[in-house]
């Protein structure tokens, strides 16, 4: 199927706008050049659809790709992305000889470099390392003390032909709070790890430490690439500005239709627990989402919109779906007439934002889109609006790393 196909409308659906995602693309590489971009579709894409994402970041000029896992590469090389690719963690069960195999650069951070000559031995290929120093993160990534002789091992195995050395990385504890000092202590500490790594005669292609918080506010922690997620899906990584404010455009609205809709008199429990009661006779309106599509179930109060006015959650979110209480501001129309109208979660224009849901929930943007589940059904439209959106047209499926015939658009 091409990739930019309609699909049917959904009872439950992520649309996500490719328009919004090369947008985004596009602004954050100006924001970083002359760096070089990486579109990281870990997880799905955050849960907008690794393969759509993926072509329509090269397609506005993306470089790279990112995943965390070899098996995300691997689901990307066969869906014919050729595109250079990084996948950063790794688990002993992790298959690097199809990485190597299908040309996916792998992350290193210490026990993995061994794995890896293995499999480049075995295969008779040299595998393409990305070695990744810990500046202060405490997750992944070598520790500095050993990063001198972690450097000197992967050196050996590179003269060896097993290898080649081909980035240097690290990755960011507190970005989005760019007031900390932490950060400048990081870029410090990797800029000290780069230069041990080029005295001791690495020549690599690419440095890379900053995330989507970074590249917006950090020009000091762009390098050669940037790891662009968030950003690349039009949320803002910072509690105290919008994405508008960034200039970036939500690619994500989550929707659905009114399952049903009924009068109710004051008093009446809603959901399980009846920890909700209506404070007056009123009309309850049933949304066909639930846990198991991904809404947090500890998110009561986050805001739908019908007809172009927001009502919040009552009561319990149950496993498919929840209720809002249309009395509160006394919207016009029978009950009947609302059952079938469409209810937006977040997403678009006037609509509540991915964040009101994040708020609702105590977490973070995030979380919110990358855990809703396979049961919504992901569909794609591509908003060619004119004005700023018009060079959206213009520059696709130039030289990307993708195969040709995505010249269909939709309307
Ligand atoms: C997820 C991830 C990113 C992207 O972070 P954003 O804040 O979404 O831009 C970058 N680098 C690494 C190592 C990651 O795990």
């Amino acid at each position: 199927m091409n990739y930019l196909e309609a699909v049917p409308p959904a009872e439950r659906s992520a649309v996500v706008d490719l328009a919004a995602i090369r947008h985004n693309v596009r602004h954050l590489a100006e924001i970083a050049r002359p760096a070089r971009l990486m579109a990281v579709v870990k997880a799905d894409a955050y849960g907008h659809g690794a393969l759509e994402v993926a072509r329509a970041a090269l397609e506005a000029g993306a470089g790279w790709l990112g995943v965390a896992h070899i098996s995300e590469a691997l689901a990307l090389r066969t869906g014919g992305i050729s595109a250079p690719l990084l996948a950063w963690l790794h688990t002993a069960d992790s298959d690097f000889a199809a990485a190597v195999a299908a040309n996916i650069d792998i992350g290193v951070s210490g026990w993995e470099l061994e794995a890896v000559v293995a499999a480049a031995r075995e295969l008779e290929v040299p595998a393409r390392v990305h070695l990744k120093i810990d500046t202060g993160l405490g997750r992944n990534g070598c520790p500095e003390d050993l990063w001198e002789t972690f450097v000197g091992r992967a050196l050996a195995y590179q003269e060896d032909g097993l290898l080649r050395v081909v980035g240097i990385f690290s990755h960011l504890a507190v970005a989005d709070e760019p007031h900390r000092a932490e950060t400048d202590v990081q870029l410090q500490k990797f800029r000290d790890a780069v230069a041990v790594a080029e005295d001791a005669g690495v020549d690599h292609e690419v440095r890379h430490i900053a995330n989507t918080p970074a590249v917006l506010s950090r020009p000091d922690s762009h390098f050669d690439l940037v790891r662009v997620g968030l950003g690349m899906y039009g949320l803002s990584p910072f509690a105290g500005q919008s994405a508008a404010e960034l200039g970036l455009r939500p690619a994500m609205t989550l929707k659905t239709t009114i399952a049903n809709c009924k009068a109710v008199p004051a008093g009446q429990g809603v959901s399980y627990g009846l920890h909700y009661q209506t404070p007056e006779p009123t009309t309850l309106a049933l949304v066909p989402l639930g846990y198991a599509d991904g809404i947090p179930r500890v998110a009561t109060g986050g805001p739908v919109m019908v007809d172009g006015e927001v009502f919040p959650v009552v009561g319990r979110i149950a496993m498919d779906q929840m209720v809002i209480d249309l009395g509160r501001t006394g919207i016009a129309g029978t009950p009947a007439s609302f059952i079938g109208k469409e209810a937006i979660l977040f997403g678009g224009e006037g609509a509540p934002q991915v964040e009101e849901w994040a708020q609702a929930a105590g977490s973070i943007n995030y979380e919110i889109i990358t855990r809703i589940s396979g049961r919504v059904t992901r569909s794609y439209v591509d908003t060619h609006t004119g004005g700023a959106d018009a060079e959206d047209t213009d520059k696709s499926g130039a030289d990307a790393g993708i195969a040709a015939g995505s010249a269909a658009v939709l309307p």
